[in-house]
């Protein structure tokens, strides 16, 4: 995600500010500008309720309004159009069913997971999939746990992607991790799988790709239960998966391949628009020195040439910038992934369907 400055003094500001903390200007996300800008009461605005972008001064200035989950519950940043008749943005409006709030617990954790969904929003509108670009959108349902009943799974069905809210706390997450052996789990990498699944069928299977896609990731249509039982059970100490897959996840189903490698697909896109925002370049250090300077270019900006060879260039070495940063500071690596020339393969897949699909 990139970083973004505030339109009434310049200083840095992100994605999720709400202020300004240099000038205390209001904050907020225009989703169909895709940029945070500053706020100012519209001159016959009752009482803060309508608000005009600081930087447009014309009297015919578009109007917006907060979103209704705005707040310290919620803490959402967006805006909608002031003539709009829903009350709640474009994200949160997503989701169509949420845990019990009365919890403490259970606030804190839809708080996290509608911050990961936002930062999953803005990268699928910036690859041309949002809302302003395709009607068809998936639906949101987080759920928790209750006594007596079976567990919520997280998983993707007929366009709606149900997250399990335990996923929110770190604790939990943590331990799912080393239960499962998955060196890599966050709540914007769920999402980012689950979008996947939702994308899958408009972006290859009605779009007349199918052929090409069981070429690369195997038939679909093997018996999906099973598969999972079969993967659950296997032992994937020896790595050899690596060859062609982008994780040892990605083995357990053709479906489940294509998600994670769409996954990787946007953290790269994210990776490197954040590294571009900061205008990052890199040299590798080399022992005879030759290693020409390479600079992060965002892909999906306006204009880029969103050549896959060119993301892939930039993102080996920014991943082992991102590493070392991280074990600098003793944290694990941030990006614990080898990308083999056979999960390239597939990467390039995912980025032409959405290039053919934008
Ligand atoms: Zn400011
Ligand atoms: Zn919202
Ligand atoms: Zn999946």
């Amino acid at each position: 995600m990139r970083i973004f400055n505030c339109d009434a003094c310049g200083h840095p500001v992100f994605f999720d500010s709400v202020q300004c903390v240099h000038c205390g200007a209001a904050l907020a996300f225009v989703p169909e500008l895709l940029r945070v800008a500053a706020l100012r009461t519209a001159p016959d605005g009752s009482a803060g309720a309508q608000w005009t972008l600081l930087t447009d001064k014309a009297a015919s200035a578009p109007r917006y309004k907060l979103c209704g989950h705005r707040g310290p519950v919620g803490q959402c940043n967006f805006s909608l159009p002031a003539s709009d008749p829903q009350t709640l943005c474009v994200s949160c409006r997503q989701t169509h069913w949420l845990p019990d709030l009365s919890t403490p617990d259970n606030a804190l954790r839809w708080t996290k997971i509608e911050a990961a969904k936002r930062q999953l929003f803005y990268t699928l509108s910036k690859l041309g999939l949002g809302p302003e670009h395709r009607q068809e959108q998936p639906r949101f349902e987080l759920l928790a746990d209750l006594p007596g009943q079976a567990p919520v799974l997280t998983g993707h069905a007929n366009g709606t992607i149900t997250l399990n809210v335990a996923e929110a706390d770190d604790a939990e997450r943590a331990r799912r991790r080393m239960a499962l052996h998955e060196p890599y789990r966050t709540l914007i990498g769920h999402l980012r799988h689950e979008s996947g699944h939702f994308f899958w069928e408009p972006l290859v299977l009605r779009a007349g790709r199918i052929e090409d896609f069981r070429t690369l990731f195997g038939d679909e249509r093997l018996d999906y239960g099973q598969a999972l039982e079969h993967y659950y059970r296997r032992d994937r100490s020896d790595g050899s998966w690596r060859d062609s897959f982008i994780s040892a996840y990605a083995t357990a189903h053709p479906w489940e391949d294509w998600a994670e490698t769409w996954a990787h697909y946007l953290h790269m896109v994210d990776l490197l628009e954040t590294a571009a925002s900061y205008s990052t370049s890199i040299r590798l250090p080399a022992s005879d020195g030759q290693h020409p300077a390479l600079h992060m270019h965002d892909p999906f900006e306006r204009g880029a040439s969103r050549d896959f060879n060119a993301m892939l260039e930039q993102w080996v070495p920014l991943t082992l910038l991102a590493n070392s940063l991280n074990r600098s500071l003793g944290h694990e690596d941030a990006y614990p992934f080898a990308t083999s020339a056979g999960a390239v393969r597939k990467l390039q897949f995912v980025h032409d369907m959405v290039q053919a699909g934008r």
